[in-house]
């Protein structure tokens, strides 16, 4: 397991070792989704907000 800090809060969040690029995380403490954006070292960017559009 790897501790990182969240983007938005600050909050420590424990990733496990097989973390992938790309992967979202949610903060428990904020909720905020954390897009991983690297994994050596581990980083995280707020993952931009999708706007749900089911469309039809
Ligand atoms: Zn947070």
């Amino acid at each position: 397991m790897t501790n990182t800090t969240c983007a938005e809060c600050g909050s420590e969040i424990t990733i496990s070792n097989d973390v992938e690029s790309g992967e979202i995380l949610d903060c428990d403490i904020c909720g905020i989704e954390l897009e991983v954006i690297g994994v050596d070292p581990i980083e995280l960017s707020k993952a931009p907000e999708l706007e749900e559009d089911w469309g039809e």
